[in-house]
């Protein structure tokens, strides 16, 4: 028992030092708000700024603090996640409960949105994805954000996909080319995929009950996404399997799913590690 304990203390301190390291490359803190090298050292591993006299810690600012989880779990967690576990499976893997890593993984799936080059206009009000972060906290936010539906567009070049968010576009105007311009359109739950518009392979979009599907036109034959974008075959089958996909969180899956199309066969542990050590950009938390 004794023994077992110890083996848990040193991979929580050879976990935590691997997080360190991501978070302080080379060694100098400085503080999270004020950016004043140098702070002092408190009690408990405290740190102070002497400019600006806020009191944080190693993690303050950063995505993995917006989960209680240990430096242990969290490596452990994102491991079993890079290696393509479910949530269950993943709750297993870090020894914690379903919610607790379902919680987990919204975090580190937001901090991979964050690391993109569109993360800003993800961010924006339009997704509803920022209202997941309040005072630098991860809250409950209701399943379906107010306003219009976002529409994405998935643009494929050569073996790469890119998943944008279609600014100009809504819900209402994927409605309105399928009703006036016969746009080919499927439907996976409250999921809609069409056919190519403009230059990408499809639009998607995730709705909730106050879409109209029922509205929604047949048209001759199949979208081109659903028969020839490799990207949206390889998505489809996962969106089925996810639980808890909602409208709100639906860009946090589709980018993590872009992401592991382009990066099949890679090592994802390092990418995901750096992603959750990376500060909280101040423009996402409301
Ligand atoms: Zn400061």
């Amino acid at each position: 028992m004794a023994e077992e304990t110890q083996t848990r203390g040193e991979a929580e301190t050879k976990a935590r030092a691997a997080l360190l390291w991501r978070c302080w490359p080379d060694g100098k803190k400085f503080c999270p708000r004020c950016r004043a090298q140098k702070p002092y050292a408190l009690a408990e591993g405290r740190l102070r700024c002497g400019a600006c006299r806020y009191t944080f810690h190693d993690f303050t600012g950063r995505w993995l603090n917006l989960s209680g989880l240990s430096s242990a779990q969290w490596v452990d967690l994102a491991r079993a996640f890079a290696l393509d576990a479910n949530t269950r499976e993943v709750a297993q893997a870090a020894g914690v409960s379903y919610n607790t890593a379902f919680k987990a993984l919204t975090v580190l799936r937001l901090a991979i949105l964050a690391q993109g080059t569109d993360a800003r206009q993800l961010f924006s009000p339009r997704t509803g994805l920022s209202d997941l972060l309040s005072n630098g906290k991860l809250c409950h936010a209701p399943e379906s954000p107010v306003g219009e539906v976002p529409v994405y567009g998935i643009l494929s070049q050569g073996q790469r996909v890119f998943v944008d968010m279609v600014p100009e576009l809504s819900a209402e105007s994927v409605l309105h080319f399928n009703h006036n311009f016969h746009l080919r359109v499927a439907r996976l739950g409250h999921i809609l995929i069409t056919d190519r518009y403009k230059t990408y392979d499809g639009l998607v979009l995730c709705g909730d009950d106050r879409l109209p599907y029922h509205y929604l036109l047949r048209h001759q034959g199949t979208p081109f996404a659903e028969s020839g974008s490799p990207f949206w075959l390889y998505a489809r089958e996962r969106l089925r399997q996810f639980k808890g996909l909602s409208a709100r969180r639906f860009p946090l899956y589709l980018k993590e799913l872009e992401m592991r199309y382009n990066r099949q066969g890679e090592d994802l542990l390092p990418m995901f590690l750096d992603a959750l050590c990376a500060p909280i950009p101040t423009s996402t938390i409301a």
